[in-house]
């Protein structure tokens, strides 16, 4: 198989599983970290390895395996390499492309990187996808061909779940990347505390299973990550301890996982005080963009990339934590009204750079 955006946090774990379940690892991809790169080289000698920088091509260990460079740089790889599983665990924008062109290739994608969804799902094959989100895979493990009402997510809350409302505008990310209850990357971190990694999660379940009618509320344990409700009344739900293995288990061998102890199971008695809170836009104004983006799904473009790169601003402490809805919030003012068809990549990715321009633009006036 193949792990893009191995050094991160689905990527390391997608590697713990394979090395389980015995799976050869034929390439790898990462971004900057290469000290662990040249470590899961070591030990998976890979065929093929990817990185985002020349730069760093001089700390590279490969061990033999041929090198690749940039996004062209993993579409290269991609068609080259002989495995057909896929793992694309790259964070943001920079997997789009990855993910266009897994499915391009005719491989098998297994899908952590949710901005593919949010800004193509229009351009990929959706319904060949293998979802890595604990929600979507709830999604996947409960549904059936019964006519379904309503599709339900749940959300932890993120770090700012108990802070005083008035007091979230001026965090900055040391509070921010505080999960209560998963260890992430920084950027999806910093989504679930703004709730955007929901509002993308929403998307993300209209890409891959069709429905409009889709809602999500909190549950401060994270042990119930999906529900879906049936037109027949019943509802059903998926609980499970907080742990990306078991989704990436079931998207590296489906078989293998439902036969394998991959996680403990939960403790019953916790069940009783699980709760079901709405989700508030006076602590989450993002949660507002809900409706409008399921009206209009290109939408995701802007929202992703003004997003990640107000992200990118906060992570470097340039702006606090109230600005990433505002300046979502305006970027899709100025660039909703102007949107295209977008039907191919080249035109999304082209919008995704005017957009992240603008921002920066912003960023620097609010700053100076
Ligand atoms: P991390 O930040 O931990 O990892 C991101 C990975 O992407 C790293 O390997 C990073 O490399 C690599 N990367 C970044 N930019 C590039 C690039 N331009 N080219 C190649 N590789 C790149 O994130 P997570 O593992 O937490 O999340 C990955 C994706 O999975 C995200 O889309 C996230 O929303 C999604 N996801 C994550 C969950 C989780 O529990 N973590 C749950 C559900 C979904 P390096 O570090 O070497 O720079
Ligand atoms: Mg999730």
């Amino acid at each position: 198989m193949i792990v893009l955006g191995s050094t991160g946090s689905i990527g390391v774990a997608a590697l713990e599983i394979a090395s389980a379940f015995s799976r050869e690892v034929e390439a790898l991809a990462a971004g900057r970290n290469i000290s662990l790169l040249n470590q899961q080289i070591a030990t998976y000698r890979p065929k093929f390895v990817a990185i985002a920088d020349e730069r760093d091509l001089g700390g590279l260990e490969a061990r033999g395996a041929r090198v690749f460079v940039g996004g062209d740089g993993i579409c290269e790889m991609l068609e080259i390499a002989s495995s057909s599983l896929v793992i694309n665990a790259i964070v943001g924008f920079a997997g789009l492309k990855p993910s266009l062109h897994t499915q391009y290739c005719k491989k098998t994608l297994a899908l952590a990187n949710k901005e593919s969804l949010v800004a193509g799902g229009w351009l990929l094959d959706t319904k060949a996808i293998t979802p890595i989100d604990s929600e979507h895979f709830g999604l996947w493990y409960l549904h059936t061909n019964r006519a379904i009402r309503r599709l339900v997510i749940t959300a932890s809350g993120g770090a700012f779940r108990d802070t005083p409302i008035h007091a979230i505008k001026e965090q900055t990310k040391s509070s921010a990347l505080k999960h209560p209850n998963w260890q992430m990357g920084q950027k999806i971190t910093i989504d679930s505390a703004s709730m955007m990694n929901k509002i993308f999660e929403i998307l993300e379940a209209y890409w891959l299973f069709g429905y409009k009618e889709i809602e999500a509320f909190i549950e401060r344990s994270s042990s119930v990550h999906a529900l879906i409700e049936f037109v027949d009344g019943s509802t059903t739900a998926h609980f499970a301890l907080p742990d990306m293995r078991l989704p990436i288990a079931y998207a590296i061998d489906p078989i293998k996982a439902a036969a394998t102890a991959i996680i403990p199971p939960m403790d019953l008695s916790q069940i009783l005080s699980i709760r079901f809170d709405p989700i508030g836009l006076d602590r989450y104004p993002l949660y507002g963009l809900k409706d409008m983006l399921l009206e209009d799904p290109k939408l995701g473009v802007i929202v992703n990339a003004s997003n990640e790169q107000a992200i990118a601003h906060f992570l470097q402490d340039r702006i606090k934590f109230g600005a990433l809805s505002e300046i979502v919030e305006q970027a899709l003012s100025v660039f909703a009204p102007r949107l295209t068809e977008l039907d191919s990549y080249h035109a999304i990715a082209s919008l995704d750079a005017q957009v992240r321009a603008w921002c920066d633009e912003l960023i620097q006036s609010r700053i100076s």
